[in-house]
């Protein structure tokens, strides 16, 4: 039997849709994971009741996490994503023919596995032969891979329990070495509509440019996500998002979201989210 589940963003508010049938649900030391199938969306995981992938929407957020930066290093050969278990990201990832490698590290293996069930159209890039998947801490791994990657994504959960420390200086300062001399870190840096994650946003900013020379955030209407609106943050040793983007190499490769000039697009805001960042 069909009913109408809430998502709460705050404690007045949150996203609210039709549930057609509960379709799994299983407990990990981290998290709840369920699966619901819907009219709108498709099948859709939920992670503690938070929406994380849904059939019908999924590339606008792992396209806008993944192509402008990937279009902005001129040959990113070793890509590290950490979270992600859903696969979506490494799918974009895999999609530029100049990866040679791309590391995966989820934390929670019950994601993966629920995503080899129910996504599979994700999931295939988990045995892609240029893909490597590791259940581990992100946290743990970056210390253990000094200047190793191009570029780094953070697909993460939002800021508490396992992925609070994805949002912390000391875990963007591994990042930072992590990746080699002209490498990028980008990060997904949640709602600005979310009051509560406004101070969140603006610190990520704030430490992110005390490491690294060019910080550039940028936004992507992702209905599903909380508030529709979401905000990314590219933080580049060397390569300017703008500047030092090709877009030759985009215009055959048949995006939904992603093209050449929603890049060019995407970094300028409303002025209400730049005074997170400036203020
Ligand atoms: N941005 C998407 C969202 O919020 O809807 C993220 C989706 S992806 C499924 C997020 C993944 O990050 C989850 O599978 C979660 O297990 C993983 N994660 C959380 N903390 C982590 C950590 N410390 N290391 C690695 N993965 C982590």
């Amino acid at each position: 039997m069909s009913y109408w589940f809430t998502e709460r963003h705050t404690p007045t508010r949150g996203l609210t849709f039709q549930v057609e049938q509960n379709l799994y649900q299983e407990k990990s030391q981290y998290q709840i994971l369920d699966i619901v199938s819907t009219q709108d969306f498709g099948l859709v995981m939920l992670l503690d009741g938070v929406v994380m992938v849904t059939e019908k929407d999924e590339f606008v957020y792992h396209e806008m996490l993944t192509h402008p930066t990937l279009f902005t290093h001129p040959s990113p050969k070793r890509v590290l994503i950490i979270g992600g278990g859903d696969g979506g990201t490494l799918k974009q990832v895999l999609r530029h023919p100049c990866i040679e490698k791309a590391v995966l590290v989820e934390i929670d293996e019950m994601v993966v596995n629920a995503s080899k069930r129910f996504f599979p159209t994700l999931a295939e890039a988990f045995s892609h032969p240029q893909a490597e998947v590791l259940i581990e801490d992100g946290i743990a791994f970056i210390k253990r891979n000094e200047g190793s990657f191009d570029v780094i994504l953070i697909d993460s959960t939002d800021p508490v329990g396992a992925a609070e420390g994805l949002f912390h200086k000391d875990f963007y300062a591994d990042c930072y070495k992590a990746l080699k001399p002209n490498g990028i870190l980008t990060i997904q840096s949640e709602s600005p509509w979310i009051e509560d994650l406004q101070p969140v946003i603006s610190r990520a900013h704030r430490d992110l440019k005390s490491l690294f020379p060019i910080v550039m955030p940028y936004s992507a209407a992702i209905q599903t996500y909380q508030a529709g609106l979401w905000l990314f943050q590219i933080a580049s040793k060397k390569y300017h998002p703008l500047m030092d983007f090709d877009g030759s190499k985009c215009r055959d490769m048949n995006f939904k979201y992603y093209n050449e000039e929603l890049h060019k697009g995407c970094f300028a805001l409303p002025s209400f989210i730049n005074r997170l960042f400036t203020e």
